[in-house]
């Protein structure tokens, strides 16, 4: 189980997320991103609407997905 903070995923806060793989890890922090939103959490709309981008462009987004699993291979 590995921990990274929504800041490290992109966003403004420092809520940890954990998981077993780097996958679950970021679904948390789609989760939580979502949940901010929904809740009219200003300081998370950018980092939400980057994360709808992700979905839209998925070939763009790679680039994103490849640094967020690498940073987590990289937590000891
Ligand atoms: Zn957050």
């Amino acid at each position: 189980m590995k921990t990274m903070t929504c800041r490290q995923l992109g966003g403004p806060c420092d809520l940890e997320l954990s998981g077993e793989t780097a996958d679950e890890v970021i679904k948390a922090q789609d989760r939580h991103l979502r949940e901010a939103a929904r809740g009219g959490d200003e300081t998370h709309a950018p980092a939400h609407e980057e994360m709808k981008g992700r979905w839209r462009h998925p070939v763009k987004a790679m680039g994103w997905y490849r640094d967020a699993k690498r940073a987590f291979a990289d937590l000891s």
